[in-house]
Parts: structure tokens; sequence; C-alpha cells
């Protein structure tokens, strides 16, 4: 399993790099001097994630460097919210953990369009849509793979999400409500002259955290929560710069975001899913999932998340990122033909876009029981001229004259491949594919099936994972829940790091919605 080993190496890279980053910590505002030396010893997150998953009581807290009634860890979207959202409704003592030395995480990377209904700016352009269309476009996205009570928190709260971010936030949207991921006109989308996208999101909650007195902790990661013996939360233990601090708290926000850029977690959840590569945001590490399940959360979910295709050897040799080895266009070919590492097909090649589980599922399925790096995707050199699809990197594809001449690059059998193409040039010939039933279904039948002709061109593939939809369960308020259902008592969790109530679109408005009712539900709790 050779990509096993080169994740292993990725992953402990990573994380010392995350430790390393904070060595020249600073904060905004500094902690509280040290009273006494924190006795307990951090843990890597490598090392606690192989720990059972038993609550891990702990002493009450008698050496905390630092008090607080509330104590959110990541800065994201759901952590900035769930802040602001915590002190509107009265708490005053909040702490914000972010590791990273900025606020926004994958937030503020993103293109900002969230989707909504029955927003204001819906209202001023006569634009209608109701709740059963937005849920029922949510749940086909996402092939009804999410929790319905969770679900229909996310879709009714979309539009006053929406509206709480103009009104309360002030954040600036355009004016156009864009149709996407379905036929509804119901991403809204974010951003000024001044600040694009999820960027638009940052003066705005600056501003907010100052106006609230919210305690902003860059550079400081938090790498472990401690219990009270009756299971309550109790503190959480962070490491600043060289240093650990404990934070003794009422409560506790998990809002650290997904795990798409640990593909050994990812493999570890899930092993079909290892071999992925990470693109996003490189803090997306998993730390609050683990941190949570290292005290007793149960994790739900974990099968499911959001890839997209990539250039395998780009993404392994070439320090590839999601632009550089993006083959998306390459993928889009009406005469893609996808074969395995025995050089056959295994799957209808439209039967999903590009990015979507329909078609990256089969893929993992097939680089598992081929024990493969990656899958190879084969079009013809007309169609990508005509497509205007080039390598990134400045580097070429694989190109032959001859099917056994592109085995023979590929590292194929010749004979193999040649009759895979001479079998799915017959399908496409008579348009009937009896194996994969290419052509079937409501995608495919937008998606011609054309045949491959020489010279022929190819790349290796591997999905590479952008969002993850699993990770800690919790009820309706947002609470974090043991695997028998109980509450971890003073545990809150919202955004990515929490597991399944969103998809496509939707994933913005999850981060707000359910940071929001973390916050409110958090300050519920400490009075
Ligand atoms: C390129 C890209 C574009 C996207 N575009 C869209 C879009 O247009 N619309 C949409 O709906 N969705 C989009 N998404 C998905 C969406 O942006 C995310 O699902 C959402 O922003 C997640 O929010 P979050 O607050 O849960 O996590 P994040 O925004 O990632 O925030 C988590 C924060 O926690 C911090 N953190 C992590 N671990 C620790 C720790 N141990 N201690 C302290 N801090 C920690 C991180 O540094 C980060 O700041 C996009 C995703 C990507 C990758």
């Amino acid at each position: 399993m050779k990509r096993i080993t080169m994740f292993l190496c990725t992953l402990s890279l990573s994380l010392s790099c995350l430790s390393g980053c904070s060595q020249n910590a600073s904060t905004t505002t500094a902690p509280a001097e040290t009273t006494a030396a924190v006795t307990t010893t951090a843990e890597t997150t490598a090392e606690a994630n192989a720990e059972p998953t038993a609550p891990a009581a702990e002493t009450a807290l008698t050496a905390a460097d630092m008090s607080a009634d509330l104590v959110v860890i990541g800065a994201g979207g759901a952590g900035l919210s769930a802040a602001v959202e915590a002190a509107d409704n009265g708490v005053e003592n909040i702490v914000l953990l972010e590791k990273m030395a900025s606020i926004g995480g994958t937030t503020f990377i993103s293109q900002g369009m969230i989707a909504g209904y029955d927003t204001a700016l819906q209202k001023e352009q006569n634009i209608e849509l109701t709740y059963d269309q937005m849920y029922d476009n949510l749940m086909t996205n996402a092939l009804y793979r999410l929790d319905p009570e969770l679900t229909k928190i996310t879709v009714e709260n979309a539009g006053h999400t929406i509206d709480w971010l103009m009104e309360r936030l002030e954040v600036p949207f355009t004016d156009n409500i864009l149709v996407g991921y379905g036929p509804l006109q119901m991403m809204h989308v974010m951003g000024s002259e001044e600040a694009k996208g999820g960027m638009a999101l940052k003066a705005p909650f600056e501003a907010a955290l100052e106006e609230a007195g919210v305690n902003l902790m860059l550079e400081t990661r938090g790498t472990r929560l401690v219990m009270n013996e009756d299971g309550s939360v109790a503190g959480v233990v962070a490491q600043q710069g060289g240093k650990e601090i404990l934070i003794d708290t009422k409560a506790v926000i998990i809002a650290t975001g997904g795990y798409a850029y640990n593909p050994e977690l990812t493999g570890l959840l899930d092993p079909e899913m290892a071999g992925t590569f990470g693109i996003g945001h490189p803090a997306a590490t998993g730390d609050g999932i683990i941190m949570a399940n290292n005290v007793g959360a149960a994790l739900t979910h974990t099968n499911h998340l959001m890839a997209v295709l990539k250039d395998y050897e780009i993404m392994a040799n070439h320090n590839g990122n999601s632009n550089s080895a993006n083959v998306s266009r390459f993928i889009g070919a009406p005469n893609l033909v996808l074969v395995n590492t025995n050089a056959v097909r295994f799957v209808n090649e439209k039967s999903g876009g590009y990015m979507t589980q329909e078609l990256n599922r089969p893929i993992f399925n097939e680089m598992t029981k081929t024990d493969s790096d990656y899958v190879w995707a084969i079009s013809d050199e007309a169609t990508l001229a005509e497509l205007g699809v080039t390598r990134g990197g400045e580097m070429e594809f694989l190109k032959a004259d001859t099917v056994e001449e592109l085995a023979g690059l590929m590292e194929l059998d010749g004979e193999t491949l040649k009759a895979t193409i001479d079998s799915y040039n017959g399908y496409a010939a008579s348009g009937n594919d009896p194996e994969f039933n290419r052509g079937a279904g409501s995608w495919a039948e937008s998606q011609p099936m054309l045949p491959l002709e020489a010279p022929y061109v190819a790349v290796a593939v591997v999905p590479c994972e952008i969002i993850t939809y699993g990770g800690i369960a919790r009820n309706v308020n947002a609470e974090v829940l043991r695997a028998d259902g109980s509450v971890i008592p003073g545990l809150f969790v919202a955004g990515e790091a929490g597991a399944n109530s969103a998809y496509m679109g939707f994933t913005l408005s999850n981060c707000f919605t359910w940071g929001r009712i973390a916050g409110a539900g958090a300050a519920g709790y400490i009075k």
C-alpha cells in the first residue's frame, strides 16, 4: 500500500507544520498570567486519535492559565457566528481560539455563494421559493444521505441566516441571485469591489468581535478537551507558541471545520477513501473531530465527502493544488473513458459530474480493489483540442497514435486496453453501453457518448477531497452526542466539524446557521 505510507508522511509533516506554525505565536489579547504550569502533556493529534473513544474524565481544573465562560475553537464561519451569537445572547467572557495567524478558515477562501429562500434580497426582486423546493433540492443533490431532522433546520434557517449576515453583520452582497446546484434561483453571492467572495465577511466579523469584546487568540491551537468527573466539559488545552495553556470554561463550541486536509483521518474513518489528497484549506485537519471523539463524542456520516478529480502525477510529485492539477474539462470530454490499472472500465463515466459521489465513490472503490493510487482517464487529441484542454504545470498528457502504444506509456496491458477501447467505441457507435448503461439517467442523458479516435490521450486521476460531510454527532440544539445518544454537557459543535446537515450550495449556510444555534445554545447552558 504505497499510498498509505506516503500519506502518513504527509500527515506527520502537516502536523509538525501546524505545531511549528504556533512557535511565533502572538495574540490580540494576551492570556492571563500563568499561575502554575499545566501538568498535562498535550498529545499529538495522531497519538490522541489512537486512543479509545471512552469518555476521558479528568480531575477538575486547579491550574488554569485563564478562565472563560465560553471557549469557541476555530474562527471560521461557524466559530465567528457562534461567538457573535453567544455575545448577543449575553455571554461576556468568550475566548475564541484560532490556530492560524488570521481568522476565516475555509469560509473566507470560499466563493461566498450561499443558498437561501424568502430573503430580503429575494423579496426585493420578487423571487419566490418555498421551503419544500429548497429541501427537495438539497436532499436530491445529497441523494437523501442527510439527517432529515437536522437538514430541516438548515433549510428553514437558510434565508434568515442570509438576512442576519446582511443586517446584523452588514456583510455586502451583490444584487445577483444565481441559479445554481439545481434549478432554483437561490444562490446569494457575497462580495464587494473591495472584498470578493468569502473575504467580504472579514471586516464585518472583525468589527463584531471587537464590539462584543471577544478575546480572539490567534496562532493558538486547541489540542484537547478536559472533562469534569460528571462528564461535562471543564476546559480546553491549547498550544500557543512553545507552551501549553489550560483554559477553564463552562462550555465549549467546536468549530474547527472539516478534515479534507487530513488524508490519514479520512482513510481511518472510511478505508475505501484512502488515497485521497486534500485540497481546499490546509487548516481543515479535523482537530475538533479528534478532540471530541477522544472525550466520547460519536462520529457519523464519515463515508460522505466531496471530492474533485485531479491530475494524480501533479498532486503526488509536483506539489499540486486545485488549480495546477485541474482536470475538470478533461473529465467533461464526451468521449471520456475511465479505466483501472487492469486496463478495464469499471463505471459509467457520466454517472455524475466530476465532483459527485456517483463518480468518485466507484473510483475510490476501484483504487482500493486494485491497490492503486489512481485510475486512468482517456480521451483523444482532437476532442481535447476542441475543448481547449491543456495540462497544468506546463506538462504534457501521455499521447500515442495507437491504443497499444498508449498502454505502453501507461504501463498497462496493451491487449486488454485495446479490447476495452474497441468495446467502448462499439457502444458509442450503437449508442448502447450494455456494461455500464452510459447514456441512461437524467444527468447522463445530457452527456453524449462519442467514440475515441487516434491520437489518444491519457492522464492518471485521483479524487481529492475538498469538503467533508461527516463529523461529530449532534442534536437539534447543536449539543454533542455520545454513541448512546446522551448529550456531553457543555459541548457544542457547528459547521463542517459537525455531521450531516448540508451539501453543495448549503455548506456556508450550514456553518453560519449552526454556529448561531451553537452560540445561542451555549449561552442558554451557561445561564
Ligand atoms: C475552495 C472552496 C470554496 C468553497 N465555496 C463555497 C461556496 O461558495 N458556498 C458554500 O456553501 N460552500 C463553499 N465551500 C464550503 C464552505 O466554505 C465550508 O464548508 C465552510 O466554510 C466551513 O466553515 P467552518 O466554519 O465549519 O470551517 P472553516 O471556515 O474551515 O473554519 C474552521 C477554522 O478553525 C480553525 N481551526 C482548525 N483546527 C483548529 C484548532 N485545533 N484550534 C484552533 N483553531 C482551529 C481553522 O484554522 C479555521 O479558521 C467551499 C469550500 C472550499 C474549499
